[in-house]
């Protein structure tokens, strides 16, 4: 089955085939970088991490770019709140972005670009409207004349019949002609950054960066363009108008538009007060890849209302996959195989594709692989699976971990590495454990990461583990309970199973 897509432009689901032979070319709105993205915010980019998995997991060669934000009147302000300039301060962010998208596992564009390495190019670009009759200056500044482009509206379907004037469709703005009408290019502020050029001294309105990066690293006409549903209008109107009236082709073929993720029916917004970074919620003790989990088991164009209850289903569903794989890995089976099983592997790989096949249906893919996984967990309780069985399973889970990418328990690991979490040092007795038991607890970090420091490393555990076994093994089961206690109360959780001891943590 092909791949369908909802596309805004179409207002229809439509079958996609890239522009130019095998190769997608996807331009995807990135933060503005003033401060850490919410997990609203990601909601967004695990939608486009899931369309260009998906987009390889069908054979295509994926060629993303992602513009930062480096420079609007958010931006301007709060650097100079900081006494900072203002590539130093927006620095700060895009590397929080950074890390934050290794831990949620978002694969990494192939072009992660700042607006502020662009100038010249938007300079230019705002050049070629303005000889072909596109702009006009006002007070230093240039606009784009609306009412020139006779397919405004084409995307949201928006009526600006209604807009009067004096009404402000953008509150970044100056003086215009028409109140349709958007800036290109701010004339200079006392006190804040500007480029100088042919424009005059002055800084790139946010919609002509995003037009010239991605026509610089996409060309005119590519396809996929997408973001958050607020985005449709007016950036994305903006962006058509721009790029099409220079180019006189189209600019994106495909546009599609992520629901929002709220919070008690309304938006999650950095205005609305209403949000969690990433880092709240590690602080908390959730996992990145429980998070990732979250945002992604709703299909892109249905609204998903965050809760911690939300939360915690999703870390329980993904330790029944961890757990079955486990199983499947570990234990021992009789020999042979079953053609019934091998059908219903089949069956749920081919659910799995065809869910996604229909505008990446999240949630019909996770349901295909839920029930694999009760199939497979049924047969392994009545001893009907078979040692040949066992490929076949565990291929529909990689399968499903290439979208889902969250199979794999690496959040400790990472959490460590960018320095969330401080393993204690352990040295010599096991007695201190009950006092790092208090050490348990969340420190504020200077830079707003929060330091989580832990009990116990990896080493520790095992060895605590080890102990536990040897006490079971000479019938001191006393003490083999207490040290799972105090495992527990480090927030290590021991299962044994038919496979030996296995641990995790809370
Ligand atoms: P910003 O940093 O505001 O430029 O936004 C970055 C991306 O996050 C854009 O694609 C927005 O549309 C998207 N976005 C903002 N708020 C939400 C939300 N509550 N849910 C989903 N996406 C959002
Ligand atoms: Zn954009």
């Amino acid at each position: 089955m092909a791949l369908r897509l909802y596309n805004t432009l179409t207002a229809q689901v439509e079958e996609f085939q890239p522009v130019e032979g095998n190769q997608v070319r996807i331009y995807t709105c990135g933060p503005t970088v003033y401060d850490y993205a919410h997990i609203g915010n990601f909601r967004t980019f695990v939608f486009q991490d899931i369309l260009r998995r998906y987009l390889r997991y069908r054979g295509y060669e994926v060629r993303q770019a992602m513009n930062l934000t480096d420079v609007d009147d958010k931006t301007i302000r709060k650097a100079r709140e900081a006494g900072l300039d203002l590539r130093d301060f927006t620095a700060t962010y895009i590397e929080a972005f950074e890390i934050d998208r290794e831990l949620l596992n978002l694969e990494t564009p192939e072009f992660l670009v700042r607006a502020t390495d662009h100038i010249p190019d938007m300079i230019k670009l705002i050049q070629t409207l303005a000889d072909k009759g596109y702009t006009y200056p006002s007070d230093g500044s240039t606009y784009f004349r609306v009412e020139r482009f006779k397919d405004y509206g084409k995307l949201s379907k928006i009526d600006l019949s209604g807009i009067r004037a004096g009404a402000r469709v953008d509150a970044d703005e100056y003086d215009k002609a028409n109140p349709r009408d958007f800036v290109l290019w701010k004339a200079a502020k006392e006190g804040e950054p500007y480029w100088d050029g042919a424009l005059g001294p002055g800084r790139p309105g946010w919609h002509i960066e995003c037009s010239v990066m991605a026509m610089k690293y996409l060309g005119e006409t590519f396809d996929i363009h997408s973001g958050g549903t607020d985005l449709a209008f007016p950036h994305h109107e903006n962006e058509i108008a721009q790029s099409e009236a220079a180019t006189g082709k189209p600019f994106a073929r495909f546009w599609l538009h992520a629901e929002h993720l709220k919070v008690n029916g309304e938006r999650m917004a950095k205005s609305l007060g209403n949000y969690f970074t990433l880092r709240d919620l590690i602080q908390k003790n959730y996992k990145p890849t429980a998070i990732r989990y979250l945002l992604s088991e709703v299909p892109f164009r249905k609204p998903l209302n965050f809760t911690f209850d939300g939360l915690h289903q999703a870390q329980k569903s993904l330790e029944r996959l961890r757990n079955f794989r486990y199983r499947l890995t570990m234990e021992k089976f009789p020999t042979g195989s079953s053609a019934e099983l091998e059908a219903r592997a089949e069956g749920a790989r081919k659910a799995f594709e065809d869910a996604l096949d229909d505008n990446l249906n999240t949630a019909e893919a996770l349901a295909a692989v839920f029930n694999l996984v009760a199939d497979g967990n049924t047969a392994m309780d009545r001893g009907e699976f078979r040692d040949g069985d066992r490929p076949r399973f565990l291929e529909v889970l990689e399968r499903w971990d290439r979208i889902f990418g969250s199979l794999e328990d690496t959040d400790h690991a990472k959490l460590v590495r960018f320095g969330f979490i401080k393993p204690l040092q352990v040295g010599a007795s096991d007695s201190r454990t009950s006092d790092r038991a208090a050490a348990v607890g969340v420190k504020s970090g200077d830079d707003g990461r929060g330091l989580l420091v832990e009990t116990l490393g990896d080493e520790d555990i095992e060895r605590q583990i080890e102990a536990r076994n040897s006490a079971r093994r000479s019938g001191d089961f006393p003490a083999a309970d207490r040290i799972r206690q105090e495992l527990d109360q480090n927030g290590v959780i021991l299962e044994d199973t038919k496979a030996g001891t296995r641990w995790k943590r809370k």
